[in-house]
């Protein structure tokens, strides 16, 4: 039995993603995931989703199952902070003072809500969205006529907003650019998510800015710049973004900038030391620069990534980006980067479509409403030139166009 300690420092989708896949490899040592929340490691994108809306338990939610962890071994530490890691002795410190020594770290540390200065008698009323406890506190405001503010129309607000509309609160979202998701999937596709959000009865208040939100004796007051009266609530949801969880990395030497920087593999300039996920900005090779992205998929893929890392094997993974949301019972997923204008596949109006993102004819990203495949699709098109007329004809098959390169060299 090799004797090497693998500790996670954080016990999220990424940590247990890593474990599992160390396992899977043939790593016989020791694995310990330290988390500080008093949870095993869960899935968060239910949390704004079927968990919000009651059609998903706590257990539904765990990534790795109690049988995996016990015939596999791995050690979870739950409710437990780690302050400091010493990391050229790799000495893992929990606050309290207890602490582990390991053989490799690996910084899983996630991100917590932005907050919001929130004055007033009734903070109970002020919810953020990150954890399961979070989401359970927030299940029960989503009953039928209360009225509901989202502050920030990025996709966990939009989520929140879609699940609490379905259960038949009166929602309004306020966001502060002019068209939500912009920077993310472009003005036109944020448009198109806005209209879904719309034509479901969800006010959406795009380009305001807030004068001051406050809580009173039986709800929440939030003050718009140049509005003639304050929008009033019953309680409000705070989504402006996540900022990474550093603090810890910084306080080790770390090398933190916006994110703990990595390369592409996941490893810290400290050997044995490693960063991924949300709290981690590691060099793309793809993009020619470091990039933080807090999704699913790349927590995932970045966890295979530094347990291939670890145990020697250079596998690094360096996909493009591609995430997915659901809102009212649709599916919309985007893969690679939202630059040029999108040329419309299907139906908009409907709901049923696909915008492909092109620069010169060449595919630099996809999204999608209910239309995985194309995205599938569009994943394998990506740097390549496209006729954009085949593209947008629905009788061409798509996958024609992905293997028409193969085809021609077959031919040749
Ligand atoms: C509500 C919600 C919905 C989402 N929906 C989607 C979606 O639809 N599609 C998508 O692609 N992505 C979605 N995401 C994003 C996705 O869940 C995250 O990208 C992913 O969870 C990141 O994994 P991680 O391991 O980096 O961080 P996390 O899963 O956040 O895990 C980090 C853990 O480390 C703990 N921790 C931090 N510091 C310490 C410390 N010092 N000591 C001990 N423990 C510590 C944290 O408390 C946390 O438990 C969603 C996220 C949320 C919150």
């Amino acid at each position: 039995m090799s004797r090497r300690t693998f500790v996670t420092v954080g016990a999220g989708q990424t940590a247990a993603v890593a474990a599992r896949n160390l396992r899977r490899h043939g790593f016989d040592g020791r694995i310990v995931l330290i988390g500080d929340e008093p949870h095993p490691p869960y899935q968060r994108p239910p949390l704004s989703k079927e968990f919000l809306a009651g059609t998903e338990n706590e257990e539904g939610l765990w990534i790795l199952p109690p049988k995996w962890l016990q015939d596999n071994d791995v050690e979870i530490i739950t409710d437990t902070t780690v302050v400091r890691v010493d990391a050229a002795a790799r000495a893992v410190e929990f606050s309290g003072g207890a602490g582990l020594q390991a053989d490799s770290v690996l910084f899983a540390t996630g991100g917590a809500p932005r907050r919001l200065p929130v004055d007033g008698p009734r903070p109970d009323l002020v919810h953020y969205l990150r954890t399961l406890d979070d989401a359970a506190r927030l299940a029960p405001v989503l009953t039928p006529g209360r009225r509901l503010a989202i502050i920030g129309a990025g996709f966990i607000g939009l989520e929140i907003a879609a699940t609490a509309a379905a259960a038949g609160v009166e929602v309004t979202v306020l966001e502060a650019v002019p068209v939500p998701l912009a920077r993310v999937v472009g003005p036109a596709m944020g448009e198109a998510v806005c209209r879904l959000h719309r034509d479901n009865g969800v006010d959406i208040r795009a380009g305001v800015q807030l004068a001051g939100v406050r809580t009173a004796a039986d709800g929440v007051v939030i003050d718009i710049a140049g509005a003639a009266a304050p929008l009033e609530a019953d309680a409000v949801v705070v989504g402006i973004g996540i900022i990474p969880n550093t603090a810890v990395a910084a306080a080790s030497g770390l090398w933190v900038d916006d994110g703990i920087v990595v390369d592409a593999l996941g490893r810290t300039a400290v050997p044995g030391v490693f960063a991924a996920g949300d709290a981690a900005r590691r060099y793309s090779p793809r993009a020619g620069r470091h990039l933080r992205l807090e999704h699913f998929d790349n927590a995932s893929r970045q966890g295979v990534a530094v347990a291939n890392a670890m145990l020697g094997r250079e596998a690094p993974s360096d996909d493009p980006l591609w995430f997915w949301s659901d809102q009212y019972g649709r599916n919309i997923q985007f893969v690679g980067t939202a630059s040029g204008t999108p040329v419309i596949r299907g139906n908009r109006d409907e709901f049923d479509f696909t915008g492909f993102y092109l620069e010169n004819d060449t595919v630099c990203g996809a999204f999608a409403i209910d239309r995985g495949e194309d995205v599938t699709a569009a994943r394998e098109l990506l740097g390549r030139g496209v006729d954009a007329a085949a593209l947008l004809d629905e009788d061409t098959d798509l996958w024609d166009l992905v293997y028409a390169d193969e085809d021609e060299q077959v031919r040749a």
